[in-house]
């Protein structure tokens, strides 16, 4: 599989964005809401480089893909939201690719109305965009490639690697153990 983005450049961004959200919810009732299951290792990581009190959250989404790598239908669950009324959410998720994940999302939590909701995702797929907003906070923009690890998986698989890696048919197997 090919390295797009190796473990030392992750750890170094995420220490980055640890700081930034550090400064910018100080003083605030932070509560972070990760997007299962592709945003756990970097909510896991990012959540220790905060340094100011917050709450941890998780909701659902998943699109059905089947075998394809393409976007599918949506289904999204709340129902492990903590109480958001008046405290200020920082939604997670692994990738921004067409944005219909986390706008269906915030509109789901807005309705229990948080004081501010914004969000964050260790990457940025350039130029896929189909919704009119962008995440407050990014790791790292990516070329439009399907890739995997770090989180992000291929129908479930590779969410354990420590890199970004680039899905390549055909390698797959042989580099997966
Ligand atoms: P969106 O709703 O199109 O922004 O897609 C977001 C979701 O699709 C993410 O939570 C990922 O689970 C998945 N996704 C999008 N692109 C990739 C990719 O390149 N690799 C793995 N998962 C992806
Ligand atoms: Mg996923």
């Amino acid at each position: 599989m090919k390295i797009l983005i190796d473990p030392q450049t992750i750890n170094r961004r995420i220490s980055q964005l640890g700081r930034q959200i550090t400064a910018d919810y100080a003083g605030r009732d932070l509560v972070i809401v990760g997007v299962l299951k592709g945003s756990v290792i970097f909510l896991a990581d990012l959540t220790r480089q905060i340094e100011i009190p917050h709450e941890l959250g998780f909701v659902h989404a998943s699109s059905y893909r089947g075998e394809s790598t393409t976007s599918g239908s949506l289904t999204l669950s709340i129902e492990a939201l903590p109480p958001v009324a008046g405290r200020d959410v920082l939604l997670l998720d692994d990738i921004f690719d067409t944005g219909r994940t986390l706008a269906g999302l915030l509109t789901a939590i807005a309705a229990h109305q948080p004081r501010s909701i914004k969000t964050g995702t260790l990457l940025w797929k350039q130029g896929r965009a189909l919704v009119q907003f962008a995440p407050d906070y990014h790791g790292f923009q990516i070329p439009d490639e399907f890739v995997v690890g770090y989180g992000l998986d291929y129908n479930d698989r590779f969410r354990h690697l420590p890199y970004i890696g680039i899905w390549e048919a055909g390698t797959l197997e042989a580099t997966s153990a």
